[in-house]
């Protein structure tokens, strides 16, 4: 294989939420099960420059990297396929594109020129795009361009592609994907819909290599045999993407249909061996025949769109197969409980993971459930402001500070035991206050954590404006609290235990944004092994 990293880029026709983010992921699994080394970027048409401000009932679940950038749950797929971090050169937004473009034009660096979509957009949007080829690390950069075909606000990026066409040659590829729905009347599937759409893309300057055709049914010769004629494509070029029962099945579903092998050819690869998936095979194969199952109760205030905890459940998926049982998730919504009827909710599962969150929608219902769970010793995981919940709780109920609160939820506490750093407290500006990304966090020899990570230090990633009030920290330690995780540099406290108790840990950092196939976090597995041996 030449040395010139390879890319290829991935598009969507006809309608959004095909699946491009793990249609993507799951090429980029074929190609590294092959040996080679992946990334893929997600470009997102939309002015935000990240979606840290956007509400999780717009994107689902804003995603962490290890370098502190919020991007979106795409990035999640990327990291739980691959197994490799990903950062902020993976996650693009328009906003972000025509921000670097307008201060590098009051910088005066465009030397008096007009600054116009085409060529000081395009070329920002294909810098981005080369960056993470020219780190050296990769062989392959998949990029993923958000959005629809003929939606106004991809232009720019479809018009980046076919400029990229030109420039790198034989060093790149198109993938467009697309839907071949089913119409119940005639009992056919129809093509129509994509030729549309690859005419539309025809039109903008970009024939796409590769059709990725989603449909509920499978794809006859005959249809390939249109497809290709009409689109311009090779019949092998046709691929099926049938709806799976698993997202973690594509990859094998992909790997049938050949995608790796044609995207190879290609890119002028020439094609030896097949791709070695025995451990994501050996997963699969526990995730679809689990001998036993366990009910954990999810506490959240969005409970009604899933999407907003995606890195949770797809953790307890792997945390799962590793207990060789599969996980049922009672979705619960916090704003429902009561002290009244908490018991009632409660007492059939076996675990109960209180959510991450903002804001002070639900907290009171949260609370009352951590209460239940801490006396009734049904193992808990709070994770964020699900620990801060359990920190309110513990205070009021053990410590007997009734007034007890986060200062986020109510600024006029009598005890704030989670509060603003001292340094916070003068930053307004949405965001400059948030503590995002890996941050180290020493763990306490003797301890649950330490015995679960088995190791004195450990990253994991932030994203938070509140912490634990140290100001506090002997009268929690004094009636049993055990402060099990602290950050060496500045003395927070990232992990608390009760001991005594099956399993009652709380983490200010989110375990599940690093869990993945290969490498399940050891907190959901240990939480998921407490739950079942209770
Ligand atoms: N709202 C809390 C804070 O800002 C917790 C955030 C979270 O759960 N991600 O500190």
């Amino acid at each position: 294989m030449s040395t010139n990293t390879k890319y290829i880029f991935v598009t969507g026709g006809v309608t959004s939420s095909l699946g491009k983010g793990i249609v993507s992921a799951s090429l980029a699994k074929l190609l590294q099960s092959r040996g080679y080394t992946v990334t893929i970027q997600k470009l997102d048409p939309y002015i935000n420059v990240d979606p840290g401000t956007l509400n999780p009932y717009e994107h689902g679940e804003c995603y962490v990297t290890d370098d502190g950038a919020e991007t979106d749950l795409d990035l999640g797929h990327y990291e739980r396929f691959l197994n490799v971090p990903t950062s902020q050169a993976n996650n693009i937004t328009t906003g972000r594109i025509y921000q670097s473009v307008i201060e590098k034009e009051r910088k005066g660096e465009f030397l008096g020129k007009t600054v116009q979509v085409i060529p000081h957009i395009t070329d920002e949007i294909k810098n981005r795009i080369k960056l993470l080829g020219k780190t050296g690390q990769f062989q392959f950069v998949i990029t993923e361009i958000g959005g629809t075909v003929g939606d106004i606000e991809s232009l720019p990026y479809i018009e980046a592609v076919r400029q990229l066409k030109w420039e790198l040659e034989h060093d790149c590829t198109v993938i467009h994907l697309t839907l071949v729905p089913f119409l119940s009347t005639t009992g056919e599937l129809k093509t129509k819909p994509t030729q549309h759409s690859v005419k539309l893309l025809l039109e903008y300057g970009v024939q796409p290599d590769v059709l990725v055709c989603r449909t509920e049914y499978p794809i006859n010769k005959d249809i390939r045999k249109k497809l290709a004629l009409f689109c311009n494509v090779a019949a092998e070029a046709v691929i099926e993407a049938i709806d799976a029962s698993t997202i973690y099945e594509v990859p094998l579903l992909m790997e049938k249909e050949k995608l790796d092998v044609i995207v190879l050819k290609k890119l002028g690869i020439t094609v030896t061996d097949e791709p070695k998936l025995d451990n994501w095979k050996t997963f699969l194969n526990r995730f679809h025949n689990p001998h036993k199952e366990v009910r954990i109760g999810l506490i959240g205030k969005y409970v009604e769109l899933k999407d907003s905890y995606k890195s949770i459940t797809e953790a307890f998926i792997h945390a799962g197969s590793v207990n060789d049982a599969k996980v049922v998730v009672e979705w619960i919504h916090s704003e429902s409980l009561t002290e009244e009827n908490v018991s009632e909710r409660l007492k059939d599962l076996k675990g109960v993971l209180v959510a991450p969150g903002f804001g002070n929608r639900g907290i009171e219902g949260k609370i009352a459930a951590i209460k239940f769970v801490r006396e009734h010793n049904i193992p808990f995981l709070g994770i964020c402001l699900g620990m801060q919940c359990a920190v309110i709780e513990f205070a009021r109920n053990v410590l007997g500070l009734k007034d007890a609160h986060s200062r986020e939820m109510n600024p006029a506490t009598s005890s704030p035991v989670i509060d603003l750093l001292e340094n916070q407290k003068s930053i307004s500006h949405m965001g400059g206050t948030m503590r995002l990304g890996a941050y180290g966090c020493e763990l306490e020899e003797g301890t649950l954590v330490r015995e679960i990570y088995n190791l004195p230090l450990i990253f994991e990633r932030h994203r938070h404006r509140y912490e634990f009030n140290n100001d506090y920290k002997r009268q929690f330690t004094e009636a049993g609290m055990v402060l099990s995780g602290i950050n060496p540099d500045a003395g927070l406290v990232e992990i608390f235990e009760l001991p005594h108790h099956p399993f009652f840990v709380g983490v200010q950092f989110h375990p599940e944004y690093k869990s993945t196939v290969e490498n399940p976090h050891p907190l959901f597995v240990s939480f998921i092994k407490a739950a079942l041996d209770k």
